[in-house]
């Protein structure tokens, strides 16, 4: 059985909790290795390597530390598909969507190429006599960064890029359930240039976590995953005087107005609804036809498309929509939630709850369902399946369908299907959700813009990548400078405004 290990100041290191967790296969349902839970200890061995290195690394150029993202996004290209590969055995999902899970944090990095443009300061000359005021962005020093399974290269790629870029150390814990990739992230991040101790990998869970929240050396703390964790993290980190950004979970809408062009709004849902087994927070889980007609016809367009879907092991290749979900407690849950749908009065138009595969029996797969006839008091509705599994609630009007995007309790991405500009423009202005598609099904934006969501779906201020990210991973510094000339005066004592 492989032992996994910690990556700390620039080796791999064994963990000496005694503590393990099992990682699996989930195609096979085998534990494929077995990953350490660093206790506070270990936790703090790193945190002590990262603010030693940390000092000398902010010193160097803002361009010089480009530089080694750029030599990184040439690595993550040649390693793609190792990388894709490792991602997929621990994570279920195909070949392709690993692939894409590289390339969208690849995206990041090369955005924070940029960094010694975004890190420029503003300047005020002689904003008084013979006073220039200017400021400028200086690194926290240790940041810290916890990551959900779903995303396990994406994610911490979207914090360790810009921290690093600002000239900070960083210790990443990621998810104890698909380590593997993070690992090789740190490996790749040093053959890049980065000097030992900047970018560190911690495995664990709630021992390593609150290792994180407490330790009064690390100054940030960025953390996505569920939202019950992402509240704990908050509370404690905030408390604890951190900087703290959390991203939690998602129930994301999609209203399907009569004017839609309904073969590309169903194929939309196909994807949006069961790539990747459901298992992404921009997923569609909630189908919203705006009148009986439309949710008759979307209905009749949707059932053939996931009945023809092809589900199975990543090493079926590209010949496969989707694999296995993370575990089989993942799998139980899901499967739980569709029974309590049943049993509350859902039509399951779709039943996928024998699905089983040949040759694959003891696997984490869950075929693909359908519900018709939701209504919003139901458990499916209300909560987070996490799953293959897409509800339709038929709404009786626009303001009805905006009305519950609106009310739910998550507000991540959302999405409107019309061909009237004016519905889709006001659906924009009024929705209180962060990311918004317009007859686009997963609006994720790209690099250069940021990603978050309104709602129980984020708490703090910034958003992730972009601008903001070079905002949450910098303090602001503002000096004004006074080299008098001409004849001194005596002291002043009053606050006077600039003249
Ligand atoms: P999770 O909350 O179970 O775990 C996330 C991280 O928190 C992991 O590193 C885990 O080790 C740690 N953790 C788990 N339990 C903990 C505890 N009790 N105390 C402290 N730390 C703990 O989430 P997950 O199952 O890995 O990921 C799926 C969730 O992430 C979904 O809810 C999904 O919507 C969400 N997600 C959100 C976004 C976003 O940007 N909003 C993106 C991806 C995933």
């Amino acid at each position: 059985m492989q032992e996994l290990t910690h990556y700390i100041n620039g080796a791999h290191v064994k963990g000496t909790s005694g503590r393990f967790a099992d990682v699996y296969n989930p195609a096979t349902g085998e534990v494929q290795a077995k990953v350490p839970l660093a206790n506070a200890a270990e936790m703090d061995i790193a945190v002590q390597a990262a603010a030693a290195a940390q000092p000398a690394w902010a010193a160097v150029n803002p361009q010089r530390r480009a530089r080694v993202m750029m030599k990184f996004v040439g690595l993550l290209n040649d390693n793609m598909d190792k990388l894709a590969e490792a991602l997929s055995r621990e994570h279920g999902k195909t070949l392709p969507d690993a692939a894409g899970d590289v390339q969208r944090g690849l995206e990041v990095v090369e955005y924070c190429i940029g960094a010694p443009e975004l890190l420029k300061g503003d300047f005020t000359d002689s904003a008084g006599p013979g006073i220039d005021m200017y400021s400028m962005r200086q690194a926290l020093g240790v940041c810290a960064g916890i990551t959900p399974f779903n995303f396990p290269a994406m994610i911490p790629m979207w914090m360790f890029a810009p921290a690093i870029a600002c000239g900070n150390a960083f210790i990443l814990k990621p998810s104890e359930r698909d380590p593997s990739v993070p690992l090789m992230l740190a490996e790749l991040m040093e053959e890049a240039g980065l000097p030992k101790g900047i970018l560190q990998v911690v495995n664990g869970d709630k021992e390593s976590v609150d290792a994180i929240l407490d330790h009064p050396v690390i100054q940030s703390v960025g953390f996505v995953g569920s939202t019950p964790i992402a509240e704990y993290i908050y509370g404690r980190g905030c408390s604890n005087g951190k900087r703290v950004q959390c991203f939690g979970g998602a129930k994301n809408h999609m209203i399907i107005m009569p004017d839609a062009d309904l073969d590309q709004a169903a194929d939309a849902l196909i994807g949006a609804g069961y790539g990747a087994a459901g298992e992404r927070c921009m997923a569609i889980s909630v189908a919203l036809p705006v009148g009986e007609e439309t949710a008759d016809r979307l209905i009749a367009k949707l059932v053939p498309r996931i009945e023809a879907l092809k589900v199975g092991p990543y090493t079926s290749g590209k010949d496969v929509d989707y694999g296995p979900v993370v575990t089989a407690a993942a799998k139980a849950n899901i499967l739980k939630l569709v029974e309590s749908g049943v049993e509350q009065g859902a039509t399951l138009v779709v039943d996928g709850r024998n699905f089983s595969l040949q040759g694959y029996e003891d696997g984490f797969f869950v075929g693909p369902h359908l519900f018709d006839h939701v209504t919003p008091d139901m458990d499916i509705y209300k909560k987070e399946i996490f799953g293959p599994v897409l509800s339709t609630i038929r709404a009786g009007s626009y303001e009805e369908a905006l009305g519950l995007a609106m009310s739910h309790e998550y507000g991540n991405g959302t999405a409107i299907y019309t061909r009237d500009g004016d519905t889709a423009r006001d659906f924009a202005n009024r929705v209180n959700v962060g990311m918004i598609g317009i007859n686009v099904p997963i609006p994720v934006p790209l690099a250069y813009h940021t990603f978050g969501g309104w709602k129980k779906s984020a708490f703090g201020d910034l958003n992730q990548h972009g601008p903001d990210a070079f905002k949450f991973y910098t303090r602001t510094k503002t000096i004004t400078s006074r080299w008098p000339s001409g004849i001194k005066d005596g002291g002043e004592f009053n606050f006077k405004p600039m003249e």
